[in-house]
């Protein structure tokens, strides 16, 4: 007998009859003798309806201060539903279950409502009721949290729930079942020729997914490799019932290093700001960091360059296209203090990223890279790198270009 933690995202459970056929693989599990716990995301568009309701509301006025915890309370409900409609299902299937919501378990987070992290999950309630014979309906994306509201643990966060989960339930294995069949060397909805890969380590998932491939929430992924807790990612549309098994996320081993680029990937999320003749001088990025962090606003790719008035400079960087508004305010509140004398900005750009653990002892890498951008008269407009990525942030328009002709350049389709 195994312990295992399945989980099921939004177009998995969209409507009664994927339910009906996820609680059929559950029943599958049971009755193969394993001890199982349900992860479930909402049905497929109620997160986003959800949020749609608060940003409609919220764009009212920005009187009354922050509103994140009344957020969670709202978008937390769709998973709420689907743990129940799941629980049903399962016990007309004569399998015995019942749902848990974040606070019944508990699992605690702490105070960052809407982009809550698991402090601690208490797994005694759960363990009973499984060891009772019970499947656990978990609802994911949710938790308590220090002060006993209700939080989420931002977009995706299902994920995180699974894999938090395991390692309390100290499960044999985690399950992430979703729409795809595994992890992809980009995103095959975008481009057809994107290969499934069959493993692919956590540093390189990490990366991904931190760059915007949406497939794992990036702390899911992070929590998995501290806990040495392999994943798989796997489809949940077989109708046969031999769907193939999908792809491994694991510690690197020998048969990865071959591969110098694993996968690209791409986020449309990004927007870019240019402040305009900066003093030249030391302090002042510091100081414009020092705006962003007080705003509580992330400052991701950065480049500086000179402008064409004497001792000055223009300095670009990028945040989150959700952050774009805030972002701009605060800078402009703060012009006479930093010195500038001009802001640009624009939301339509996309960062495309390559990713690769190879990337580390190979030569030629960027080379190959920004020839294949170029080949197709792709403009970058700021780059950034680490030891196993290349970032560039593009103009929109060409997304699937690029990402199509990152694919080839590195013959992913061989990988
Ligand atoms: P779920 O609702 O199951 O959590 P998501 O929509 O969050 O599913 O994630 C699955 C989606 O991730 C896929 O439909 C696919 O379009 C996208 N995706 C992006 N990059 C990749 C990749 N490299 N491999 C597989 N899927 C990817
Ligand atoms: N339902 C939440 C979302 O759409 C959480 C998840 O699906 O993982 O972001
Ligand atoms: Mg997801």
């Amino acid at each position: 007998m195994a312990r295992i933690v399945m989980k099921f995202g939004g177009t998995s459970v969209a409507n009664l009859e994927r339910i009906r056929h996820v609680a059929g693989l559950v029943a599958a599990e049971v009755a193969d003798g394993h001890q199982v716990a349900v992860v479930v995301s909402a049905m497929s568009g109620e997160t986003n309806k959800l949020v749609g309701f608060v940003d409609e509301l919220d764009a009212d006025s920005a009187n009354g201060g922050a509103i994140e915890d009344e957020y969670d309370a709202i978008v937390a409900t769709g998973e709420q539903v689907t743990s129940g409609l799941l629980a049903i299902a399962l016990r007309r299937r004569g399998v015995k279950a019942r749902s848990w919501l974040g606070w019944q378990i508990p699992l605690k987070t702490d105070m960052a409502h809407s982009v809550a992290r698991i402090e601690d999950i208490t797994p005694d309630n759960l363990d009973a009721s499984m060891t009772d014979g019970n499947v656990a309906v978990v609802a994911g994306f949710q938790g308590i949290s220090e002060d006993g509201r209700i939080s989420t643990l931002g977009r995706g966060g299902s994920d995180t729930s699974a894999v938090a989960l395991a390692v309390a339930l100290s499960a044999d294995r985690c399950d992430i079942y979703t729409d795809v069949d595994g992890i992809y060397t980009t995103d095959p909805r975008i481009a057809e020729q994107a290969k499934r890969l069959d493993r692919i380590s956590f540093e390189e998932m990490l990366e991904l997914a931190s760059l915007g491939a949406k497939v794992l929430q990036t702390r899911s992924v992070e929590l998995a490799m501290n806990n040495n807790l392999p994943i798989r990612v796997l489809t949940s549309m077989a109708e046969d019932g031999v769907a193939n098994p999908g792809t491994l996320v694991c510690h690197e081993d020998d048969t990865m290093d071959e591969r110098v680029v694993s996968g690209v990937a791409y986020s449309r999320d990004e927007a870019q700001i240019t402040l305009l003749r900066l003093a030249d001088k030391p302090g002042t990025v510091a100081k414009i960091c020092g705006v962003m962090s007080d705003a509580n606003i992330i400052v991701d790719m950065i480049v500086q360059g000179r402008s064409r008035a004497e001792n000055a400079a223009n300095l670009t960087f990028t945040v989150g296209k959700r952050d774009l508004p805030k972002a701009l305010e605060a800078l402009e509140s703060a012009k006479g203090k930093v010195g500038f004398e001009g802001i640009k900005s624009d939301s339509n750009v996309t960062k495309v990223s390559i990713v690769g653990i190879g990337m580390r002892s190979h030569t030629g890498v960027a080379q190959t890279m920004f020839e294949a951008l170029a080949e197709r008269n792709i403009n970058v407009e700021v780059i950034a790198t680490s030891e196993i990525k290349i970032s560039v942030l593009i103009d929109s328009e060409y997304t699937e270009l690029a990402v199509r002709a990152l694919h080839n350049a590195f013959e992913l389709q061989n990988a």
